[in-house]
């Protein structure tokens, strides 16, 4: 049985930081990843980051991966355990995990006096015929095969989905030599920044609002996929049909936080739409509704790489606060969410500000 004082679950940008500042205090960390090499999805980004320097903007997301990963494994107080996956939580407060090694597996157990769960977010799916055939992916995966992998998806893309991924992962296909035909989006407007949208037709890639899948068509693999025109009620209008040959389609359609831990602790959950999905209560420490209980990243609200990182921070400082390890907290959590109000100004943090309103207002009905 592992007993550290802290241990976080995922090594993406939430992790890494909240590891990084309950180490920098002096607890004894324990940060567990099930995938091979830590950074979660800042591994695939290969773009330039906005946002502010302290959160590295202007750096790509792979080299943020790089750096914080270099931080992490160079810490003396925190222990890297990677190709393990957090399996479950158990009423005793113990946590279960299978690590993976040269094809073996073994089990193992924690437990940890407090725990932060930065499990990140997964791809929603989207239901029309044909969303099974080979060729139809995530925008997660195109992104893992293109720029971790170096393999070319395929010939000729459809996007859907005009948010920030759809519109950026869009510009990274016609990188490696892919052609897109076009990006379709349901909602009457472009959700992604107007910055990413004008790259994308600058490159002549016409942006279709209002429009959906129909179906995906081809025998025994993508070979091309029917739009079709929504109206207002959302629904497919019979003879606006328009077909593109593809042997790619790629669903950039949102993410829902990955909070299975959470709810197997019996933390109380809150369905908040802006922020994805149920999300976990938690307060201004991050704090969910079980004492000892931290959330930050993705994982409590999708929102950016760069506020999953001051999430991440408070939780790390206030788990190691709250065994009296971090005795100028309030000052270091007070310069943290003044980074995340910045962070989350303005028209792009609109939807993130209603969200958390939203739970603020739930937690006070109850
Ligand atoms: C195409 C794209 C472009 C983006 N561009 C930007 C941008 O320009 N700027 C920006 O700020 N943000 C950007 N983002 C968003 C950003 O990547 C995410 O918001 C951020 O990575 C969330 O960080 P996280 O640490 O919460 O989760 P993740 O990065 O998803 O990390 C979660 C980690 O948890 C691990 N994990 C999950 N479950 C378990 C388990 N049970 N056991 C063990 N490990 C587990 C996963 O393996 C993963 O490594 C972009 C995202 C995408 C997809």
């Amino acid at each position: 049985m592992l007993n550290p004082q802290v241990m976080v679950v995922g090594a993406g940008p939430a992790g890494m930081s909240a590891a990084l500042a309950a180490a920098e205090w002096g607890a004894r960390v324990l940060l567990v990843d099930l995938f091979s090499e830590p950074g979660g999805q800042l591994v695939k980004q290969t773009h330039k980051f906005f946002g502010s320097r302290g959160q590295y903007a202007g750096t790509r997301g792979i080299e943020i991966a790089r750096l914080l990963g270099e931080k992490v494994r160079s810490h003396p107080g925190i222990d890297l355990l990677l190709d393990t996956q957090v399996l479950g939580y158990y009423p005793d407060g113990v946590l279960t995990m299978e690590r993976s090694f040269n094809g073996e597996s073994e089990y193992l157990k924690a437990r940890p006096r407090r725990l932060v769960v930065c499990t990140g977010a997964q791809e929603r799916p989207l239901a029309f015929p044909g969303n099974d055939l080979p060729g139809v992916y995530g925008a997660g995966a195109v992104q893992t095969l293109m720029n971790v992998h170096g393999v070319k998806p395929g010939r000729r893309a459809v996007m859907v989905g005009a948010g920030n991924i759809g519109l950026i992962i869009s510009y990274q296909l016609r990188q490696a030599g892919v052609e897109v035909a076009a990006v379709v989006e349901a909602a009457p407007t472009i959700g992604g920044y107007a910055v990413h949208a004008s790259k994308i037709r600058r490159l002549g890639i016409p942006i279709l609002t209002s429009h959906s899948v129909k179906e995906a068509r081809g025998e025994r693999e993508l070979e091309g996929v029917t739009v079709w025109r929504l109206d207002e009620r959302w629904q497919g209008i019979p003879g606006t049909e328009c077909d593109f040959e593809a042997d790619v389609l790629c669903l950039a359609v949102g993410l829902s936080p990955l909070t299975e831990l959470l709810w197997q602790a019996g933390c109380r959950m809150v369905y908040v739409p802006e922020l994805g999905g149920h999300v976990p209560w938690r307060d201004e420490h991050q704090q969910t509704s079980v004492p000892g209980i931290f959330v930050a990243g993705d994982a409590s609200g999708v929102e950016e790489a760069s506020s999953a990182m001051v999430s991440g921070r408070i939780a790390g400082l206030a788990a190691a606060a709250s065994l009296g390890l971090c005795p100028c907290y309030r000052e270091l959590a007070r310069e943290a969410h003044a980074q995340l109000e910045v962070l989350r100004a303005g028209p792009p943090g609109e939807k993130i500000r209603r969200g958390l309103a939203r739970l603020g207002e739930v937690a006070r009905a109850c």
